[in-house]
């Protein structure tokens, strides 16, 4: 299944992302995660790859076994800077032996590569993404960033250059996290000013405590709002009251997307399952919403 096709449909789409786990513990409740999150089916997971350009396979890896032994569909996260040409062509190669026909193309983020290992062959998505479409077995998508990328100088020019991704063949984006839903409107709208017509899937996680939000907000320049950043305050060092209150907010969150016509969701899971299961128990009960 092309999720660009799923996306046709009109009908709701949901997914969830994971990242390669380091160790064999992890790996095991990565699997159970993964077999509790498929009771919700999902219509696709996704699994990040590390800008750093090390160990690409694991993520080639990781689809294949959720694709061929989970039955889940999968997309792969694929990430440009640190690779030549050459290099994604075989990494595309490798994902075509585990049939996994879904990539979402990825610049990375320079700081997370080593000295040395830039490669001069990519420098945005969107050239990945021409790559990747002209290949021609693959359906792609692409990041989109409600408050503008962090590097970008404003959020006009954040957008010119995402019609560069669309125009590339970007079939549908998934948002940054962003946690007030005013952010994902206004970015619709400019998006459509500048002919950008693509699905957009708003990406979710609930926040699970103070030194998170603060990563956040330094790291990915994302907004916290007021009553979120009293609600986190407030449960700090209650774990049952942080889960239920990040929990309430994300749920909120998603009920305003769905209603004022979003797509679906994508949720990011950290590769766990309660919080997603939580989400979806509130937004319509125990299934699918
Ligand atoms: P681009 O689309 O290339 O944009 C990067 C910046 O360059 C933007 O500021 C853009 O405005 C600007 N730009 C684009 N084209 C041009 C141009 N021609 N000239 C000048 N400026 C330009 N990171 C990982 O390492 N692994 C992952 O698996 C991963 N998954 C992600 C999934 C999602 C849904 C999202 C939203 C992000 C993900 N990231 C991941 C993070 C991402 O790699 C970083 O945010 C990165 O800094 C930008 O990637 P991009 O693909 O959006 O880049």
């Amino acid at each position: 299944m092309k999720v660009t096709e799923r996306l046709k449909t009109g009908e709701k789409v949901y997914s969830f992302e994971f990242y390669p786990p380091k160790t064999a513990e992890d790996t095991a409740k990565l699997f159970n995660t993964a077999l509790e999150l498929k009771a919700l089916s999902p219509d696709f997971v996704s699994v990040t790859n590390s800008s750093s350009g090390v160990m690409p396979y694991r993520t080639v890896a990781l689809c294949g076994v959720l694709k061929s032994q989970f039955g889940l569909e999968v997309v792969a996260h694929l990430t440009c800077l640190a690779h030549t040409r050459a290099e994604i062509a075989e990494i595309c190669s490798g994902l075509k032996k585990m049939d996994i026909v879904n990539v979402l193309a990825l610049r990375g983020d320079p700081q997370n590569v080593a000295a040395g290992a830039l490669r001069r062959d990519y420098s945005y998505a969107s050239q990945l993404t021409t790559d990747l479409v002209k290949d021609g077995g693959f359906d792609v998508g692409g990041a989109c960033y409600p408050e503008k990328h962090p590097e970008s100088p404003s959020p006009e020019a954040d957008i010119a250059r995402l019609k560069e991704k669309a125009d590339a063949g970007a079939g549908y984006l998934i948002t940054q996290l962003f946690f007030d839903n005013d952010f994902y409107f206004r970015f619709l709208d400019r998006a459509a000013a500048a002919g950008i017509n693509l699905p957009v899937l708003p990406g979710l996680m609930p926040l699970t405590g103070y030194r998170q939000m603060q990563n956040f907000t330094q790291m990915m320049k994302v907004t916290i709002p007021e009553p979120l950043r009293a609600g986190i305050e407030r449960w700090e060092g209650d774990k049952d009251g942080m889960f239920k209150f990040s929990v309430d907010y994300a749920s909120r969150q998603a009920e305003g997307l769905l209603k004022g016509g979003a797509p679906g969701l994508h949720l990011y899971t950290l590769n766990r399952s309660r919080a997603a299961m939580a989400i979806f128990k509130n937004l319509k009960g125990a299934a699918r919403p």
